[in-house]
């Protein structure tokens, strides 16, 4: 090994211990199983090992778990027996199906943790399954938290995620250990579903200002203007809102996001259309009128059907551009 990797390997492990004793007090770190390291799941476990956490991994996708390793986190080839020693799990898994296949059916997760393991599910879910699955857990002597997140891949890798919680008060506090290291605003929203049923309201809403935001670029595009200068302008404008400010949906308008690198990575816009759906499905329940919501709706639903899925969910911009 060269005098140069030496010294990179002693300082990354100088630093990883003296975070450990800033986490601890006593230079013990706090370990954590994290399942789930895709888009978002990867960058916030990465975060855990950067605050010097302990970080065992686990992705259905054998590729995903050595990508871990080489960040320095203990890869899980047994997820049983590596959860039946965890203090505190944090999931972040595509949706509500994977949620409850996890926890309760098909990996049945439930079966295999400790008493009073503390979990923290970072999925958007619905809230109801989400609700469901926290009282499953409890009956089993298991603490649940549902944290959604917000604040997409580059929040995710900055460690500036919003995170919206549900859950006990105290398994809350508990959590802001493990949540601060991924994010910097933590929010309690009460009881167990109540992070789901904040999330999805500002996902429609997301969505809905991602649309408009695409709407008056093109428009502006049309009228002859150019995207970045009507951008400058409608940021500095009323119009502005954060699909404008951090994410403009333009190629070519802001370095760094999903639109300058061919809508690669990001937040699907099958996850999107999913998020969708279960605000039009708490605003059926409820008796909810969401006119533009339901319209959000119908657009990322038809954008999926129509071949784009993958790709990230300000690609929605492409269908307002003339050809
Ligand atoms: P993703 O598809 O990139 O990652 C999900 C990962 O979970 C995948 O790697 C998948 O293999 C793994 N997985 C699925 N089932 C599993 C199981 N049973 N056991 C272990 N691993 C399993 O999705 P993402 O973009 O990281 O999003 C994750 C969640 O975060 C979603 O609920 C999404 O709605 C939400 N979210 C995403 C963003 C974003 O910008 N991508 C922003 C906010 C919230």
């Amino acid at each position: 090994m060269s005098f140069a990797k030496e010294f990179f390997r002693l300082e990354k492990e100088l630093a990883a211990r003296y975070a450990q004793t800033k986490i601890t007090g006593i230079g013990m770190a706090p370990s954590v199983l994290f399942i789930g390291l895709g888009n978002m799941g990867f960058p916030m476990a990465c975060n855990l090992l950067k605050k010097g956490f302990i970080v065992h991994g686990f992705d259905v996708v054998p590729q995903l778990k050595s990508q871990l390793e080489k960040e320095g986190g203990k890869v899980v080839s047994s997820l049983e027996k590596t959860a039946s020693t965890a203090e505190v799990v944090i999931s972040m898994l595509p949706g509500s199906k994977e949620l409850e296949e996890l926890y309760v059916t098909k990996q049945n997760l439930f079966s295999f943790l400790k008493k009073s393991a503390l979990i923290i599910d970072c999925t958007t879910a619905d809230p109801e399954t989400s609700r469901s699955v926290a009282a499953k857990g409890e009956k089993l002597s298991l603490r649940m938290l549902d944290a959604p997140v917000s604040g997409g891949t580059t929040g995710a890798r900055q460690g500036t995620l919003t995170f919206i919680v549900g859950g006990k008060k105290t398994d809350f506090e508990e959590a802001k250990t493990y949540l601060s290291a991924m994010g910097k605003n933590i929010f309690h929203a009460g009881p167990a579903g109540n992070g789901q049923a904040v999330k999805i309201c500002n996902n429609m809403l997301l969505a809905i200002h991602m649309i408009g935001s695409c709407e008056a670029l093109a428009l502006g595009k049309s009228l002859g203007l150019e995207a970045k200068t009507l951008s400058q302008i409608m940021q500095a404008s009323s119009g502005n809102n954060w699909s404008l400010e951090k994410y403009n949906p333009c190629p070519g308008t802001m370095e760094q996001v999903p639109s300058s690198k061919n809508y690669e990575g990001g937040f699907a816009v099958h996850l999107m259309a999913k998020d969708l759906t279960l605000a039009m499905k708490a605003a059926d329940s409820s008796g909810q009128k969401t006119d533009l919501g339901k319209r959000a709706f119908e657009i990322y639903k038809k954008h999926k059907e129509d071949g784009f899925a993958d790709k990230d969910f300000s690609h929605i911009f492409t269908r307002y551009i003339k050809s």
